[in-house]
């Protein structure tokens, strides 16, 4: 996975270099910045996979002579990433209701985890108390 500073693209991720993947044939997801994505939200699907693709092309020069495309495809998922992290890993009230999840920080599922991960601390340093 790399993480990018470009105007439209934020992460390119290889699919079949993560854990349990590895006969899969290649497949590449491109994660759109935030900003690009509200700007773009109503274009065609199309259309973004396009942009993105050219964007790919222009950041990894080898990308530019990728072997024929099989299939293509963009979806929106409008409420994908927090647009700011939040001051919290996770939230506790006084009268037991805990909240964790990946939104507390990033969009990542290594967030997902700490945050699971920090109120699991913070209980058990509760329940001992
Ligand atoms: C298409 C896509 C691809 C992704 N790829 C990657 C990747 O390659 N690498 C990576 O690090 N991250 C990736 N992510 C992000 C990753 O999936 C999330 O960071 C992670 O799943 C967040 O975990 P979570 O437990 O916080 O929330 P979720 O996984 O969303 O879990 C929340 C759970 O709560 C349940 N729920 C919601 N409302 C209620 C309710 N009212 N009552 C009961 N249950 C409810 C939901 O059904 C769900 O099971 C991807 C996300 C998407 C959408």
């Amino acid at each position: 996975m790399a993480r990018l500073a470009h105007p439209a693209l934020n992460i390119v991720s290889r699919n079949q270099t993560k854990p349990g993947r590895d006969t899969q044939p290649e497949s590449v997801s491109l994660l759109a910045q935030l900003e690009w994505s509200e700007a773009h939200l109503e274009q065609p699907a199309e259309w973004v996979a396009e942009q993105l693709l050219t964007a790919l092309k222009s950041i990894f020069p080898s990308s530019a002579t990728l072997p024929r495309l099989i299939e293509t495809g963009a979806h929106r998922w409008r409420y994908a990433q927090p647009s700011t992290p939040c001051e919290y890993d996770y939230l506790y009230s006084a009268n037991g209701l805990a909240l964790c999840g990946d939104s507390f920080r990033d969009g990542r599922i290594e967030d997902a985890w700490l945050s699971g991960h920090h109120l699991g601390e913070a209980l058990v340093g509760r329940s001992v108390q």
